[in-house]
């Protein structure tokens, strides 16, 4: 009886009795004998909620579709064997018209369609093939797709989809087949296979390949309706047998994780996510471009495209209702959230099927988490799974319909592509680097090509010249040779000649010998003629070699030529280049003038503002205003060349005596002006006898004592730096007590500009030869020596300088005998500095102290303290670097000529 039901032997009535006869699949007409819900209206459109649109750049609707629904029946298990011995199986197969019947009761069943139809004798592999192969296609197109299995528990879902067949892999299930066709799809070199695994279980998603990550977040993206879990583990595939190993931990994990949750794996769902990414050439553009080359281009510019796919599997928990597994302990509203998934799941699947405005995919984390592969824009694919057995057969009919009712569901398949840009920048910039370094070597070869064409032409060039010289050499030894042959042949023939005359005389003398005479003279001529034609032919051939020879020397005289014409035009361009540089200098000069001038300029600008911030105050002043308007107004026109003018008209309309007096000035302003004017003019060496006889040099000098003012110091000692290049105004200096004002001031200053000014006039002083006691006596060296407290390279330069002048008078003192004893200088304690500033960076000031010390060194009575001071080792150093040659041809003859020093140098083994 049970075999009556199961191999397909039905009642013809039956047929009548099909419930709802859906098409088979999409591509073929629905059942023409409908006579139940009619498909056209099943099949309207995509619900919006699921389909919403992706990234894709097909903005075609896609493909459309339905969902296909396979029913898969289990053969009796042990248990049932026993158990249902009596009994005939609930359900009987028809596979080929791919129908189901459910038995009622013994006189009446109910028929249903399905798509396909697995009898408990299907294998794996044709399982594989009608379930899930055209999903798997489809993803490796570029679609999402989803496989599920709907089933009561230990009716095949586990088996038919995640099997591993490590014993027998002819029992491998969905997971590892669909593994399989992806890796064997694509490449790996530019493709991505990677997957997630996880367990939802009441409400919670928990990462299978990861078990402390037990609450894995769903993120949608609002604007392409994309799902993803950016928290689960993914897990990068690369061969068949790494995935297997990963579905093996995932499995364990699953074990485990439920033994701690007191549950078995028929109450949870596992979902195995595989992402595909695929990179693909970018779409033809053979039209665009009208030749290869143009094409070439296009197509490096064109972003490549990536196709992603994703492939869901969902093995899903249990179908049988939930009071029947009540005894697990859970309560009521655990109960709820264990199934909660799989209700909203139904629900969805009913409100797709019938078209229903509202999906309610929000309700649940399954139905969330398959949004964007369930109907909708993805391929889906879904196997029922019941049992035989008649116990169970209200749990097998409500799984039937929850089939029937999925086969309801349409989709609109999305391609699911985007560009690339990523790769085609990486692409871009590969193609730039190979142009950029193909061109670097195009320029090495053209550099190349060039230096050897110009060494050939070089080799050709010496090559030339040496034949012509062989050439020249072996003509003129052939020639010699000719000569030297024709003259020993001639010579020969002369000496034989005459023999033959001296016989023919004899014979001529004792017998008649007029034929034989005859003969002679013929021999004779012939003779003389072959000669003439040996001449001749000698001259012509040294007449082709001076041809030849002129021949070489005009070539050579063109390459000279050329030779000559190249250098003439490296020497006008040397010239041009000289002219340049030439030019630049000047300009430099210029540009430096201007800058001074600018510098002036502003400089005057500042001080017209001081002026005018103060013009309210002159009004009340009285006899003086006049005056010192004129002395302004002509320094405002103090600048460049303006200068010169105006302070000779400066002289003509006030006079060098106001303006002195004006040095006296009760106003600290006016005198300020006052001691500029006069500064200005102590510039000018014609000027400075007429401002030292109107007493010019006493007030300036006096200046120094009884002001306080910082600018009055610097200025006034400016104008007397100035004054003291004179050797009569040096005395009167000196006279006057200056060099104790200039010490003074020195002390107190702290403007290097003032010091600078100072050290100038005492560097002006220490050049003369009469003071230079004096000089010491009042303090000069010592005022100099405090100014290198400042340490600007300006005021060093003129301490050095001052330094410099004073042992060059000394020196010239010492070797004219009117001075004796060590040097003042060393007395006064400036050998420190001076060694440590001798190799100075600053130019002027290194000079300076090198010359000061070649003067030192030139006298005996200094060397001791010069060799203790360290002295000596500068002045070696100067003997052999100092850039200026005089200075170390000085400093070498002095230390040569010092027996000191040349004991100290033996002594240190310093090889001079
Ligand atoms: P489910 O996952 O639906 O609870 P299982 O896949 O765990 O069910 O199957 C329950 C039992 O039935 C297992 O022992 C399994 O090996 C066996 N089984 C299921 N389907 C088949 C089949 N088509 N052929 C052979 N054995 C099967
Ligand atoms: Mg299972």
């Amino acid at each position: 009886m049970a075999n009556n039901h199961r191999n397909g032997t039905t009642h013809r009535s039956s047929l009548n009795k099909i419930d709802r006869p859906l098409s088979v699949n999409s591509n073929t007409k629905p059942a023409s004998k409908s006579k139940s819900l009619p498909v056209s209206g099943l099949r309207k459109s995509t619900p919006a909620s699921l389909a919403a649109a992706s990234a894709a750049f097909k903005d075609d609707a896609g493909v459309p579709g339905r969902v296909r629904v396979a029913v898969r029946l289990r053969c009796r298990n042990a248990e049932e064997m026993v158990a249902d011995a009596d009994f005939a199986d609930c359900v009987e197969l028809q596979p080929e018209l791919k129908r189901l019947k459910l038995r009622k009761n013994n006189w009446d069943a109910e028929t249903y369609e399905f798509d396909e139809v697995l009898t408990e004798f299907a294998s794996q592999k044709r399982v594989y093939e009608v379930v899930a192969k055209p999903v798997v296609e489809s993803v490796l197109e570029g679609y999402n797709g989803t496989v599920m299995a709907y089933g009561q528990t230990g009716t095949g879902k586990t088996y038919t989809l995640g099997r591993l067949g490590e014993e027998d892999p002819a029992t491998r299930g969905i997971m590892v087949r669909a593994m399989e066709h992806i890796l064997a799809d694509v490449s790996l070199e530019t493709d991505s296979v990677t997957v997630c695994y996880l367990q939802l279980y009441m409400e919670t998603i928990q990462d299978l390949l990861d078990p402390t990550n037990d609450n894995i977040s769903i993120v949608e993206d609002p604007k392409t309706g994309d799902v993803s879990l950016p928290g689960a583990t993914l897990v990068e595939i690369r061969d068949r047998q790494s995935f297997v190993e990963l579905l093996k931990l995932g499995e364990a994990h699953r074990f485990a994780a439920n033994t701690k949750l007191n549950t078995e794996s028929s109450r949870s769902h596992a979902i195995l996510m595989v992402h595909l990414k695929r990179s693909i050439e970018g779409r033809d553009m053979t039209h665009s471009g009208e030749n290869g080359n143009n094409n070439h281009i296009i197509k490096a510019l064109k972003p490549p495209i990536v196709r992603k796919g994703k492939l869901v599997v969902v093995d899903l928990a249990g179908s049988e209702r939930i009071d029947k597994s009540g005894s697990e302990g859970h309560t009521l509203e655990e109960a709820k959230s264990i199934n909660l998934s799989l209700s909203a799941l139904g629900k969805c699947i009913n409100a797709l099927a019938e078209g229903s405005a509202h999906v309610p995919v929000r309700d649940s984390k399954l139905t969330r988490l398959l949004r964007d592969s369930f109907g909708g824009t993805a391929r889906t694919s879904l196997v029922i799974t019941i049992g035989p057995s008649p116990r169970h057969r209200g749990e097998t009919a409500s799984t039937i319909m929850f089939g029937q009712r999925a086969m309801r569901v349409e989709n609109m398949l999305k391609l699911k592509e985007e560009f690339d840009y990523k790769s085609l920048s990486r692409r871009l910039d590969i193609q730039l680097d190979k142009l950029i370094a193909e061109q670097e070597r195009q320029q090495k070869a053209f550099e190349d090509e060039i230096e050897r064409i110009t060494l050939e032409a070089e080799s050709r060039i010496s090559e030339a010249e040496r034949n012509y010289a062989d050439s020249l050499e072996k003509e003129r030894l052939k020639y010699q040779k000719d000569y030297m042959e024709s003259i020993k042949k001639l010579e020969e023939k002369w000496v034989i000649n005459q023999q033959k005359q001296g016989s023919e005389t004899i014979i001529i003398g004792s017998k008649d010998g007029t034929s034989n005479e005859r003969g002679s003279m013929m021999s004779v001529v012939e003779e003389l003629a072959e000669v003439k034609k040996l001449l001749l032919k000698e001259t012509q051939s040294r007449k082709a070699t001076e041809e030849e020879v002129n021949n070489l020397k005009s070539q050579v005289a063109q390459w000279k030529r050329s030779e000559a014409l190249g250098n003439t035009e490296i020497l006008k361009l040397r010239k041009m280049l000289e002219d340049e540089a030439h030019q630049k200098k000047k300009l430099e000069g210029e540009i430096a003038l201007l800058q001074s001038q600018l510098l002036h300029i502003s400089f005057e600008a500042d001080e017209t503002r001081k002026r005018l911030d103060k013009g309210g105050s002159d009004k009340v002043r009285g006899g003086f205003d006049s005056l010192m308007n004129q002395v302004r107004h002509a320094q405002l026109q103090d600048s460049g060349n303006g200068e010169k003018a105006s302070i000779a008209k400066l002289f003509e309309q006030v006079g060098l005596h106001r303006i002195l007096s004006l040095l006296e000035a009760e106003d600290a302003d006016v005198r300020i002006h006052a001691v500029k004017v006069v500064a200005n003019l102590a510039a000018e060496e014609s000027n400075q006898e007429k401002i030292v006889e109107a007493g010019g040099l006493s007030s300036l000098l006096m200046l120094l004592r009884s002001s306080e003012d910082e600018t009055i110091h610097r200025v006034a000692a400016g104008a007397i730096a100035n004054l003291a290049m004179n050797e009569t105004n040096q005395e009167l200096i000196m006279a006057q007590g200056g060099i104790t004002l200039l010490s003074m001031t020195a002390a107190n200053a702290e403007d290097p500009q003032t010091l600078r000014m100072v050290a100038g006039a005492i560097a002006n002083l220490c050049g003369n030869d009469k003071l230079q006691s004096k000089l010491r006596a009042e303090g000069g060296i010592k005022a100099l020596l405090g100014m290198v407290r400042c340490g600007h390279p300006d005021v060093l330069a003129q301490v050095a300088r001052g330094i410099a002048n004073f042992a060059k008078c000394e020196s010239r003192a010492s070797t004219q005998g009117t001075k004796s004893g060590r040097s003042l200088l060393i007395d006064d304690g400036a050998l420190p500095w001076i060694v440590q500033n001798a190799n100075n960076e600053a130019s002027p000031i290194r000079r300076h102290i090198e010359l000061a010390l070649c003067h030192l060194a030139q006298h005996e009575v200094n060397a001791k303290d010069m060799i203790s001071g360290g002295a000596l080792w500068e002045l070696v150093r100067i003997s052999r670097d100092c850039s200026r040659e005089d200075i170390r041809t000085l400093a070498h003859r002095t230390l040569s000529s010092s027996p000191a020093f040349e004991a100290e140098m033996k002594r240190l083994r310093i090889n001079y």
